[in-house]
């Protein structure tokens, strides 16, 4: 057999199948092949297990039926286990606890790889596909992808304390608008909503358990939905932050508009004015001093922008905030006719973000992921496959 380079020694050693297996806690008696599958016949290593109900050890065994287990191919031949399923009798508190398996979730016909590995699958291709690669069922393969998912949004909600609600469109320029839930300070997806009604939206979240829903103190949204009436129902402990990202995102979009209005068209006119003064390099300053130059009414109107940006950078509290806010709002009005109409209206909102202090930067991250795994998926076919593209792309972070 040739194996590496010529002249060079090469370790070779004979392993057991159960190294390949790699299972905890059991090891290969036999293997069998029927017709073209693999059929391996575990033995468990432990005697007895301790008693999940009072911690006692015990051996003695109430019944063991040995059930089918799908996992992983092997080299394009579909293995299944031969699992022991056993169930002890416990003396000292007289429960038949059945045992638990590290590999395999209690009545589940496939080991928890397995499972992961299916889920993964219909996320990068789709069910159809996975269905005839794994000799499986649609059905089969739909129920294990939606067991999963739910497993991994499950894990996801648990600590939630600060979430942001968001609107998104499946197409680009298509009105058919989404509604995405995350959790602010772990960067994570809670859930896509396949709706942005109140009704719809308050549906949704509220399946989720109450006793999860009222630990959650912050709610971040932007201002044009109508989620502020959902949020005070469903995490009635939450207080509502309309988000700095958002605030900024609808002065910049007005910035944008009178740049256009104005014919201020420079190939990078548009760049130069929406990133942060902080960012911009010595030639992007001067670059920009030369787009403003001629339009004294664009550059009032810059530097309001960058105010605003300032206020946000060096307010610490609600009212220091809310001063500096209102009285920005006195010239800003001049300029930005519908963002400054919609900041004073939701002025105690925006300015609850002084409280807490919720990183734009995370919101902006997670807007930034959702907007690019949209354009690697090129729009999505359907709701189902951009929900789990969404969940999956956030996932492997
Ligand atoms: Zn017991």
């Amino acid at each position: 057999m040739y194996l590496g380079r010529p002249n060079t020694p090469v370790k070779v050693m004979d392993f057991h199948l159960d190294r390949l297996l790699a299972l905890p806690d059991v090891t290969v008696e036999s293997c069998q092949e029927i017709e073209e599958d693999i059929c391996l016949n575990l033995r468990l290593l432990n005697e007895g297990i301790n008693c999940p109900h009072c911690q006692h050890y015990t051996e003695d065994i109430h019944q063991n039926r040995p059930g089918l287990i799908r996992d992983l191919s092997i080299c394009g031949r579909r293995v299944y286990l031969k699992v022991p399923r056993r169930q002890f009798r416990c003396s000292h508190c007289g429960k038949s606890p059945r045992e638990p398996l590290l590999f395999l979730k209690p009545y589940r016909r496939h080991t928890k790889r397995y499972e992961e590995y299916i889920y993964q699958r219909v996320v990068a291709t789709n069910i159809e596909q996975v269905s005839r690669e794994e000799k499986l069922n649609y059905d089969e393969i739909k129920g294990i992808f939606d067991y999963i998912s739910r497993q991994h949004l499950k894990k996801n909600w648990q600590p939630a304390k600060r979430i942001s609600i968001d609107e998104i469109s499946s197409h680009k320029g298509h009105q058919d608008f989404k509604t995405v839930v995350s959790d602010i300070d772990r960067g994570k997806l809670l859930e896509v909503i396949d709706s942005h009604t109140q009704a719809g939206v308050a549906e949704a979240l509220k399946s989720q358990p109450s006793q999860l829903r009222n630990q959650v103190e912050e709610v971040s949204v932007d201002m044009w939905g109508g989620f502020p009436k959902v949020i005070k129902q469903v995490f009635p402990n939450a207080q509502i932050v309309f988000d700095r990202f958002h605030v900024m995102k609808t002065v910049n979009d007005e910035l944008n508009k009178l740049r256009r209005r104005l014919g201020v068209t420079s190939k990078r006119s548009r760049y130069l004015l929406l990133k942060n003064a902080a960012n911009l390099t010595l030639e992007e300053q001067t670059e920009l001093d030369r787009v403003l130059a001629p339009s004294p009414c664009l550059r009032i109107a810059y530097e309001l922008k960058e105010e605003l940006h300032l206020i946000y950078e060096t307010s610490r509290t609600f009212t220091q905030g809310k001063n500096k806010i209102t009285k920005w709002l006195r010239l800003a009005q001049l300029f930005y006719h519908s963002a400054s109409r919609t900041i004073r209206q939701h002025l105690d909102g925006i300015c609850n973000y002084f409280i807490h202090r919720t990183t734009s930067g995370t919101m902006e991250g997670i807007n930034n992921k959702i907007q690019l795994t949209k354009r690697q998926a090129y729009g999505f076919t359907n709701f189902n496959h951009m929900r789990s593209r969404l969940i999956a792309a956030f996932d492997c972070k």
